[in-house]
């Protein structure tokens, strides 16, 4: 495990002892500073100078936190308060980048833990944004498109103040798809009365979005994925993959593998999995999901070479290759040692943090290829800044030109964590590889910026 390899200075220590007791209620938060301050350790033993300066004391305190009421009427006529926020974490390499998450589960911690981690995702990308990350409590599950609008627009009524192509630039996340980002953007331009296309990504391709934006983070994953089995001389031919989620990152993960030639055979949500021997069928899957909007026990009702498992998760099902592309801590030490014993050989997150620290460290242990969220699932982020970069010159790059180049993007993302992990002695460690080359990017800029 990570944790116990690596030797800690003490500035780590004392930097997470003051992170949990000015963040008590904060797990989530809690558990995505520890990965990242262990496994930049290293960076801090060759670099004194950042720990004098104080970045990581620093970069652990959000630049600021908006928290604020949304209230809605649904089509009942009745009232709803909700409760918006977004993080804006660290502005020193571009305008606060990363998502927006519609679901009941999210707090101040989700939020920060994700916004935290998109600090050096971004770095990693080698682009010019920032790390954020926002979103609502509320649950559009079962709810009417007119509700779903209201609430959008109520949401914005606030956060327009807080965002701008250079400041702060949304995108989708859990619960926010092209619909939400729809009425999302449609409130902004009606509060501001200007058509700002860089202020949000994810947009429809009809109305500034960027091809590839929506398959961008799925199809990114498995790029990442085939990357470290080059490394060892395999590809994806063949290979058995069990993916988790229904949602954008998994139907697009789904599909990108299908094209490189592997044979997808699992899909989940919150009620259980769907395992297919015959490989899942995306035009199925993205009907259900998509269209229909329905669980997805449905799939297992319309295709007879597939079974539902209720209240369970695809990990125990033999595979050479899983994809975690649903939420956090979905993958435990119990679902690592299942996948272990079934000879999975790498294992990518579409999904952020999907595994926990626990199983994190058997794969490693086992030898099994692990791809951290920061790096394998940047591709959406990465696409989005692209997107930006359309936006901002008026452009609008074909579908193969925005795939090569997310192609790219992600060898370059590969090798850049590939690169600094054997640079600081844990070759082949992609957690220790991504962690320190996000960081040693910010942590550069924030000094030649000052204490600010
Ligand atoms: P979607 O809302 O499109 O899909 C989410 C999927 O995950 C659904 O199938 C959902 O099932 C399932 N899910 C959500 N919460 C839970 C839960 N608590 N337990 C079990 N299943 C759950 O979201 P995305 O596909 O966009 O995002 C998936 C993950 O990828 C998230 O971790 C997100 O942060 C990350 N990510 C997304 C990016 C993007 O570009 N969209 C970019 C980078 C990372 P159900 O409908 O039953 O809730």
């Amino acid at each position: 495990m990570t944790e116990t390899l690596l030797a800690v200075p003490p500035v780590v220590n004392d930097v997470f002892a003051s992170v949990v007791a000015r963040n008590p209620h904060e797990p989530e938060f809690q558990q995505a500073v520890h990965e990242v301050l262990v496994s930049i350790a290293p960076v801090l033993e060759a670099h004194p100078e950042f720990v004098e300066s104080g970045i990581v004391e620093r970069l652990v305190e959000p630049e600021r936190q908006i928290i604020f009421r949304v209230p809605w009427v649904d089509d009942a006529g009745r009232l709803h308060v909700n409760r918006g926020f977004r993080v804006q974490f660290s502005s020193v390499l571009g305008p606060y980048k990363g998502g927006l998450r519609f679901h009941p589960s999210v707090n101040l911690s989700i939020v920060k833990f994700l916004g935290f981690e998109q600090i050096f995702k971004n770095a990693l990308t080698g682009q010019g944004i920032g790390g954020g990350k926002g979103g609502s409590d509320f649950d559009p599950h079962g709810r009417s498109d007119a509700e779903i609008m209201r609430f959008c627009q109520s949401f914005m009524n606030e956060l327009y103040r807080h965002l701008g192509e250079h400041t702060d630039v949304p995108a989708g996340d859990i619960g926010v798809g092209a619909r939400e980002i729809g009425y999302l953007f449609g409130q902004y331009r009606k509060i501001t009365n200007r058509h700002e296309s860089g202020m949000f990504t994810g947009k429809g391709v009809q109305w500034g979005g960027a091809e590839v934006r929506t398959e961008a983070t799925g199809y990114g994953a498995v790029f990442f994925a085939e990357e470290m089995l080059a490394v060892r001389g395999e590809s994806l031919e063949g290979k058995r993959i069990a993916v988790s989620g229904s949602g954008n990152v998994a139907i697009y993960a789904i599909a990108k593998a299908w094209q490189l030639g592997a044979l997808p055979v699992t899909a989940s949500d919150s009620s259980g999995y769907i395992v297919d021997d015959a490989g899942i069928d995306v035009d199925l899957l993205r009907q259900l999901k998509e269209v229909e909007r329905v669980r997805i026990s449905e799939y297992a009702a319309r295709r007879s070479s597939a079974r539902f498992v209720e209240g369970a998760r695809p990990w125990e099902v033999a595979v050479d290759i899983a994809l975690p592309s649903a939420t956090q801590n979905e993958l435990d030490i119990d679902d690592a040692t299942a996948l272990i014993a079934n000879g999975v050989r790498a294992v990518a997150e579409g999904a952020n943090m999907p595994t926990t620290p626990g199983a994190v460290a058997a794969f490693q242990d086992a030898g099994v290829l692990f791809g951290p969220g920061k790096a394998a699932n940047a591709g959406g982020v990465a696409t989005s800044a692209l997107e930006m970069s359309q936006n901002a010159s008026r452009q609008r790059w074909s579908f193969d030109d925005s795939e090569a180049k997310l192609r790219q993007i992600m060898k370059n993302v590969h090798d850049s964590a590939f690169d600094a992990a054997a640079r600081y002695g844990y070759a082949g460690d992609y957690v220790v590889g991504a962690n320190s080359a996000g960081f040693e990017r910010v942590a550069h800029a924030m000094l030649a910026q000052g204490v600010i």
